[in-house]
């Protein structure tokens, strides 16, 4: 296959084509479990192969895809045809940054294939939580396991030529319960990074069975408590939330492809200018943030990207300054040639594809916040004099330009006089994204730092689904509008 797939690309090179380059996926397979109150409702399972071709003709991109391998040269036909066709209409010719040619091979740290794993132990398994999630003032409880495995060849006419395995897991506890006046609360658990590797054994029981009690445990005290109060406080954080908070208002209004515009018609833009780069003060002197695409075990770490680019540990703010963004080979391109300077030097290594059949983009890798010098949660509630501790996303929604955010939270806890007072419910936060980030005030050291897992990331038309992750430490921010 792969000498017939080289055959192919020297061939449409032959024919004119600037670059051409392939993904051929020979399996995709995903296994779903979804136990709700204790009955298995969904236990699905996909299995699919087939091949993307990508060819740059005269400064326009052409794609085609297939699951029929039987017709090779049709395929990369396609391909071409399609960016002769645009290339009649192209008003910016498309660019690539440059890159090194790379043969090389990825292999997510998995020890425990959840493919070799039988159904009854995996549904064994979630019968266990279910037993133990079915507590007093508990409604509903559901247990969710997602796995995937795939592999990935990639060849280009540049000579890279690039094999990668990965294995996700994602996995997922919830409980549900009536509070006094007739509103539903939950409480969720969502396995993040646990050890070095993640394959079946990341679903550690006892692990999994001290998280089920605990979120029975705070639901519990959700139901029993009273409203958040409508004021001003200084929020804390925990990585259940503070993943969402860099997820929506660093990640994705970094995203180049969106600073430049193209992804407005659907998931918004972003306030964030080519000017801004080297100059605006996106947060305090606390926040340093990053593209990590080298962090070990997560699935926004994945060796290699769509363009063959391999993975990048990118600053994005360097201590509260906007120095990088999350970028490709060809955005990097454009944005310095609308720039008319040199704004990004190289491609970031961030554009992938969540299909064969569909084109990259700029995705998110694992946007980081590095751990600071404030000392454990206990310490941050210490020294903090009217605050409140926030944790689990419950809604979200955040501005089409990423100026300015609303979330609602699954549990609350009040700090007075650096002590933790009380549980309230229905708590949110609000604030305008570069404000809220200069007010951060204690950043948590290591200790406080978890990868949490993002399992479905939309973006782009048609809408891609994309994995990634999150590494955060407890962050405090001041003067906060909450309650409302
Ligand atoms: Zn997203």
């Amino acid at each position: 296959m792969q000498q017939s797939i080289k055959e192919q690309i020297d061939r449409i090179k032959a024919r004119g084509a600037m670059y051409v380059d392939t993904r051929y996926y020979p399996y995709e397979e995903s296994n779903q479990l979804f136990m709700l109150n204790g009955n298995l409702k969904d236990a699905s399972a996909s299995r699919s192969s087939g091949m993307g071709v990508r060819v740059l003709y005269k400064g326009a991109w052409g794609f085609s895809a297939s699951s029929d391998m039987s017709d090779l040269s049709g395929l990369f036909d396609r391909a071409f045809d399609n960016a002769r066709v645009a290339s009649e209409r192209v008003t910016f010719p498309i660019r690539l940054a440059e890159k090194d040619v790379v043969q090389a091979s990825f292999t997510s740290p998995s020890e425990l294939d959840p493919f070799e794993v039988p159904l009854s132990e995996k549904v064994g398994f979630l019968k266990e939580m279910d037993e133990k999630l079915n507590q007093k003032g508990v409604f509903l409880r559901v247990g969710m396991m997602n796995f995937v495995r795939k592999q990935i060849l990639f060849a280009d006419s540049e000579g890279s030529e690039i094999e990668k395995n990965l294995t996700e897991v994602f996995a997922e506890l919830q409980v549900s319960g009536q509070d006094s006046s007739g509103i539903m609360q939950e409480r969720k658990f969502r396995l993040a990074q646990h050890g070095p590797t993640r394959g079946w054994e990341s679903l550690d029981r006892p692990y999994f069975l001290q998280n089920a009690e605990r979120i029975v445990s705070e639901l519990q005290q959700v139901l029993a408590a009273d409203d958040c109060p409508k004021e001003d406080r200084s929020v804390i954080l925990l990585p259940g939330i503070m993943y969402l908070q860099t997820h929506e208002t660093i990640g994705h209004a970094l995203e180049l492809d969106r600073i430049l515009g193209y992804e407005l018609a659907f998931a918004g833009g972003s306030f964030v200018t080519l000017d801004d780069f080297g100059k605006l003060r996106y947060g305090s002197g606390k926040l340093t943030a990053r593209a990590d695409a080298t962090l070990v075990n997560s699935p926004g770490s994945f060796g290699y990207d769509d363009d063959g680019i391999p993975a990048q540990n990118v600053t994005l703010i360097d201590k509260g300054i906007l120095v990088g963004a999350i970028t490709g080979r060809q955005m990097v391109e454009e944005a310095n040639a609308r720039a008319r300077k040199q704004v990004f030097k190289g491609s970031g290594g961030a554009n992938r594809a969540t299909a064969f059949y569909r084109v990259p983009i700029e995705r998110m890798t694992n946007i980081n916040i590095d751990p600071g010098s404030d000392g454990s949660l206990e310490d941050i509630v210490a020294k903090t004099e009217k605050g409140i501790i926030l944790d689990g996303d419950r809604s979200w929604s955040i501005g089409s330009n990423r100026e300015q955010f609303h979330f609602g939270c699954e549990i609350a806890w009040l700090v007075d006089d650096g002590k933790v007072t009380k549980v309230v419910k229905n708590s949110t936060y609000k604030g305008a994204t570069l404000k809220f980030w200069n007010s951060l005030s204690a950043v948590g050291n290591k200790s406080t730092w978890q990868v949490r897992f993002v399992d479905n990331c939309g973006k782009g038309q048609p809408n891609q689904i994309m994995q990634l992750g999150h590494g955060v430490p407890v962050c405090r921010f001041d003067n906060v509008r909450i309650g409302e």
